[in-house]
């Protein structure tokens, strides 16, 4: 899967919001086949919808979300050669809630729930091997006895036995890439690493590509580091860093990043006992109007003068470790410029 949207065009709007409002912007991203990315940001930053645009289910009003060479919405709208069906494209990229309650009927049993994609997809498959591949699925999640599971309605059941129900229809279609959005942030904290090792498990043993989106820079790193991926960090609609978990968090290229690992106690590695966190003490700028130049300038502690009227790119390796900071382009005039007062 591959995102990109144009810096000049690359607006997404929040329907919620009145104004439209910058969510995702400039941002290219590759996707592999069985690639983990962990998203990370603060709430309001555009992961979403960064996330929701990526499978299909929210449109870009600029740029473009190809899927194999496919553009989507090309797909959706019957635009020029369409090599995949938009059907094929969105049972290919499955979502799961960070409510699992939400998208779960509550007038039909796991089983009914479980049983309409395969009607749908697979109309001749028979009711015997339905009900196999259903309990096979519930079983792979951890809801044992399947039967008993099967039979009993979402109410009936916890948080995290709605998230592996969830989990296991989006492993009906065997997708592609699965978008797990704040999927355990509902989650008792005990449940947490146990539900993401289940995810991991299921990215390695049904080839799917994974997009781990969460606010919590500690489980974004688990997820990543033993999903073998990277940690997207995003800031107000942009990808600000990206790379291996280890080497973003240990040597984090943007200043951001290490506010965000300041700001989680288990990570806060070097800054532990420091007292003051790295960011200027002022308000997160309202997303419907960013700040100009580099958007975190207005709190990042490193600022100067030029950082307010450029934007920085994200640079270094593609596919490696790659920072959107001006600090790491030794000839850039930022280091002629004068630092901002405080
Ligand atoms: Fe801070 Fe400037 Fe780097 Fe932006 S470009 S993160 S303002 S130093
Ligand atoms: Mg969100």
């Amino acid at each position: 899967v591959e995102v990109h949207f144009e810096k000049e065009q690359g607006l997404f709007e929040f329907f919620e919001e009145p104004d439209t409002v910058r969510a995702v912007d400039g941002i290219s991203l590759d996707i592999e086949e069985n690639d983990v990315l962990a998203l990370v940001g603060e709430s309001g930053c555009g992961k979403s919808t960064l996330g929701k645009t990526t499978i299909g289910l929210q449109r870009p009003t600029g740029g473009s979300v190809r899927y194999r060479g496919q553009d989507i919405w090309a797909a959706k709208d019957g635009v020029g050669d369409v090599e995949i069906p938009f059907d094929e494209i969105r049972s290919s990229l499955q979502i799961i809630h960070q409510d699992p309650g939400s998208s779960l009927n509550p007038n039909q049993k796991i089983v009914e729930i479980l049983s309409q994609p395969i009607k749908l997809t697979h109309p001749n498959v028979g009711l015997n091997e339905r009900r196999e591949r259903i309990y096979s699925l519930l079983e792979r999640v951890g809801m044992n006895p399947a039967a008993d599971f099967a039979d009993r309605y979402p109410h009936q059941l916890s948080g995290g036995e709605k998230q592996r129900v969830a989990l296991s229809r989006a492993l009906l279609m065997n997708p592609d890439l699965i978008l797990a959005d704040e999927a355990i942030s509902a989650l008792d904290v005990s449940l947490r690493v146990e539900m993401m090792d289940l995810m991991l498990d299921l990215q390695d043993d049904f080839d799917t590509s994974f997009v781990f989106i969460s606010h919590d820079l500690s489980n974004a790193r688990y997820f990543a580091e033993h999903g073998d991926g990277r940690v997207g960090v995003m800031y107000l609609g942009e990808i600000v860093e990206v790379g291996p978990a280890e080497e973003l968090i240990e040597d984090p290229g943007h200043p951001y990043t290490n506010v965000l690992r300041w700001a989680t106690p288990n990570l806060a590695l070097d800054a532990a006992g420091a007292g003051e966190p790295p960011v200027r003490k002022i308000d997160v700028p309202d997303p419907v109007n960013p700040p100009s130049g580099c958007r975190f300038h207005t709190r990042c502690p490193e600022a100067r003068d030029v950082c307010r009227e450029e934007t920085p790119e994200l640079r270094g390796e593609p596919g490696g470790h790659q920072s959107a900071c001006f600090r790491n382009e030794p000839d850039h005039k930022y280091w002629d410029s004068q630092p901002v007062e405080d």
